[in-house]
């Protein structure tokens, strides 16, 4: 098993570092590479490290990737928050001298030389604090920020079912030890235009619940064009339909013309949803998961399937009872 040891022996033997992470970065993914390459600068200033990826405009307030480096001899490539090849957002996989992953998904499958994986942990971020203070690495104030908000993130403001004891204690360190003005980090995350509250309202109004708890909306490109926002607006808004007392799954799905393909995002708050997503083109945590199909008919049979996990559920838990 891979321990925090084998990831710093791996670092400071290593003088050219890259960071890598998921495709359609979201701030977990994109705060931890920039936190982790920030805190190997700052604790090894002779290394050249770059955290790589297409940058999104979205989350520019965190900072800016860089580009792949030509050159890539003697170089160690880090995964982060990524569990399968297919998904790490960089080329040139096959060159690296040495590669390690760090993610906290459920298993898909191996594809570095060496993996720590902690489907415990809230989040990437969570791992990469835990390391840091694990191996006596310097934490620094920009570091401090980027993990806070990439664990504020991903567990939806600690909401989400892995958040544990364990997070609270290492943001309870890292605020105390870093004397960190937290507040106004929340702004970043959650301001927004008007023009996304009223496509959430659009949401709300217009989505389908069926019977059995499962609420769906396919929202075309004609809606995002109305409503003037990004095409990948509606997918950053899905947490916010938690805890809606009629609804128990919940789809949205997008389709991209251009590239002949439906963007689906879903949570839950009970059944497991990652083995269908799974089925689909898909995967992703038990309770939040996201898949890609090709056609109308794939999309219907994902919200069938997804619609008869829903009446497991609740017959579940009205035998439960
Ligand atoms: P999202 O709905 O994009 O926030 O993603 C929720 C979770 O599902 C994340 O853990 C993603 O990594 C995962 N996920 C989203 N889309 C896909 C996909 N097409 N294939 C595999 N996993 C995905």
């Amino acid at each position: 098993m891979t321990t925090f040891k084998d990831i710093i022996k791996y670092i400071k033997k290593y003088n050219n570092i890259v960071i890598a992470r998921h495709l359609r970065v979201d701030p977990d993914a994109l705060a931890s590479s920039l936190a982790l390459k920030s805190i190997i600068q700052s604790n090894y200033p002779k290394k050249d490290v770059y955290a790589v990826g297409i940058n999104a405009s979205k989350f520019k307030y965190m900072g800016v990737l860089n580009k792949l480096p030509e050159n890539l001899d003697n170089t160690l490539l880090i995964v982060l928050d990524t569990p399968d090849l297919k998904r790490v957002d960089i080329e040139n996989f096959d060159q690296f001298s040495f590669t390690i992953k760090i993610d906290h998904h459920p298993f898909v499958e191996r594809f570095c030389d060496i993996e720590y994986i902690d489907e415990t942990a809230s989040s990437t971020c969570e791992i990469i604090l835990d390391f840091a203070y694990s191996t006596k690495l310097d934490i620094n104030i920009d570091a401090a920020k980027l993990l806070f908000q990439g664990i504020v993130s991903d567990t939806n403001r600690f909401t989400t079912i892995n958040t544990t004891y364990k997070t609270f204690n290492l943001v309870h360190k890292l605020i105390s030890n870093t004397k960190l003005d937290f507040i106004p980090l929340y702004n970043d995350l959650y301001k927004r235009p008007l023009k996304e509250v009223r496509i959430e309202g659009y949401i709300a109004q217009n989505m389908t619940v069926t019977e059995n708890g499962l609420g769906y909306i396919k929202i075309n490109e004609d809606v995002i064009k109305e409503f003037g926002v990004d095409a990948a607006s509606p997918g950053n808004m899905i947490n916010n339909f938690n805890y809606i007392n009629e609804i128990i799954v919940w789809v949205f799905i997008s389709h991209d013309v251009k590239n002949e393909i439906y963007r689906i995002t879903m949570r839950s708050r009970g059944p497991v949803i990652n083995e269908i997503a799974s089925k689909y083109n898909g995967g992703g945590h038990a309770l939040a998961s996201g898949a890609r199909v090709k056609t109308v008919e794939e999309v219907d049979n994902l919200l069938k399937d997804l619609d008869e996990l829903c009446k497991n559920f609740r017959g579940d838990e009205l035998e439960n009872k």
